[in-house]
């Protein structure tokens, strides 16, 4: 069985839809392995973030990600790491697909990063090391 790291960003925390979002993961049937609520380290999030070292959006993104309080979920299922992704939708909430996590119920809020509301691993390789990073 797979298993994948998800974060409700602060801006679902903020906004109230860290339920919502857990409603939506067990309704696929995913189940929980564990949670927690955390405000990480600028160190945690620079390493989990260290494929965008460098792009214009790195350092906007680690603030946005101290903002406040972030939910991670270790969840587990068959293909889990795809099916949460497609549960999220695309990176951009404005144009992700009705349906999806972002499609509906993020937007656009201004400013330099893309409030999507979740992050989930995109492989196994980074649902490995993410998932170290955030639970071990
Ligand atoms: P996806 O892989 O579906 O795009 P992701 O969360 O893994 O989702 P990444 O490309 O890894 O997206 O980017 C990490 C995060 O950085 C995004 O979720 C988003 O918050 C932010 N981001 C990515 N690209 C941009 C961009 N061009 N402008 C602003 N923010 C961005």
């Amino acid at each position: 069985i797979e298993e994948t790291l998800v974060l409700v960003k602060p801006d679902g925390v903020a906004r109230n839809l860290s339920g919502e979002i857990l409603r939506r993961i067990e309704a696929k049937g995913y189940s929980l392995v564990d949670v927690k609520l955390v405000e990480p380290d600028r160190s945690l999030l620079v390493e989990h973030y260290a494929e965008h070292e460098g792009k214009p959006f790195f350092e906007p993104l680690v603030e946005f990600m101290e903002s406040g309080a972030i939910l991670a979920l270790r969840i587990a299922g068959e293909r889990v790491i795809d099916g949460f992704r497609a549960l999220a939708g695309t990176t951009d909430p404005t144009t992700a697909a009705p349906g999806t996590i972002r499609g509906d119920l993020g937007r656009d809020w201004g400013g330099k990063v893309q409030q999507n509301l979740v992050h989930g691993s995109d492989s196994a390789e980074s649902a490995a090391r993410e998932l170290a990073l955030w639970f071990d």
